[in-house]
């Protein structure tokens, strides 16, 4: 009699068990899901056109703050709700005047994937455009922007995702605390500041993403779960190829978020050149339009889609687990 009960509440229960395990987030509309094929690389390549031909952004210069302005025109445009985070910060003995654009798709988990790339350019040389530094990665940011605000209408179970354009990467003089980076890391201090920073599951920063030879170069100072990750969603998205390890480490706005401990990773083709291996056309007037592809963008669009995919699995199985 005993394990007759026992087999009896089993199966009573049994069917309970299934209906909460079925995805109870679903109960208000389908769980959030992106398809990489969703891209639309000529989209992207048009958004790094039409941004590139405003001219120069030399940080703390009128050509930076239209700039600024531009790009939350375009995230108003696209439907993503956006600010501008204006600030003071020391170059040097001076005071810089910067503008970081924070675009943001809020979701209905607890954390936070941040997708960044900075839209000044360098300057000290009469007429850079910088197309592809940073050109390339703030067009196909604004194209992630819009599909990842499709696929987050109407749907459960996702991160808040922040697309953030951050001003001043480029250093007048020589990198330090008091030159370059000034946009992340004024962004990684107001995360401190606000409390927000372990709400951070990945950050992961595009950076020179454009170039017709496409040679993504990955840093060694990233994220080493985010390291593996890239190079497993590039296997899947068929262009493992693309991807190699570069020599050493590489300075770019991901560093102030590892050094808050928050997982970033950094994308970059850091062989933008003449001939394969070198980067001579890096900080020169040959950073122009006719050296930049729709495909390529379209293949770092589509790897870092499937990224945030896998992260938004993770995060939803998370919440299932009630973590
Ligand atoms: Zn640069």
């Amino acid at each position: 009699m005993k394990s007759r009960s026992l087999r009896l509440s089993l199966l009573l229960l049994l069917p309970i068990w299934f209906a909460a395990c079925s995805a109870p987030e679903s109960t208000n509309g389908p769980l959030f899901r992106v398809d990489p094929a969703q891209l639309d690389e000529e989209v992207a390549f048009r958004e790094v056109d039409d941004f590139v031909a405003l001219g120069p952004r030399v940080a703390n210069t009128p050509g930076a703050e239209r700039a600024a302005h531009y790009l939350l025109e375009r995230l108003t445009a696209l439907g993503v709700e956006g600010h501008i985070d204006t600030f003071d910060d020391p170059i040097h003995n001076e005071t810089g005047t910067f503008h970081n654009v924070i675009g943001v798709i809020p979701g209905d988990l607890p954390r936070w994937i941040i997708l960044g790339s900075h839209f000044d350019t360098l300057d000290g040389i009469e007429g850079f455009v910088g197309a592809n530094d940073s050109g390339s990665s703030t067009g196909l940011l604004l194209e992630l922007g819009r599909v990842l605000n499709e696929a987050a209408r109407d749907a459960v179970s996702f991160p808040t995702f922040i697309l953030a354009f951050f001003d001043g990467e480029e250093a007048k003089v020589r990198y330090g605390p008091r030159d370059g980076l000034h946009g992340s890391r004024h962004y990684v201090r107001r995360l401190i500041e606000e409390g927000k920073r372990d709400k951070i599951r990945a950050m992961i920063l595009l950076d020179m993403v454009g170039d017709r030879d496409l040679t993504l170069t990955l840093p060694r100072n990233v994220d080493p779960d985010l390291l593996r990750l890239t190079f497993r969603a590039a296997a899947e998205e068929g262009v493992r190829e693309k991807f190699s390890l570069a020599p050493g480490a590489i300075l770019d706005d991901h560093v102030p978020f590892l050094q808050a401990g928050i997982p970033a990773m950094n994308i970059i083709d850091f062989e933008f050149g003449s001939a394969p291996g070198l980067n001579d056309y890096w900080h020169t007037l040959e950073d122009t339009m006719d050296k930049i592809s729709a495909e390529s963008l379209g293949i770092v669009g589509r790897v870092t889609l499937r990224m945030v995919q896998h992260l938004v699995e993770e995060l939803q199985a998370d919440a299932r687990r009630g973590r």
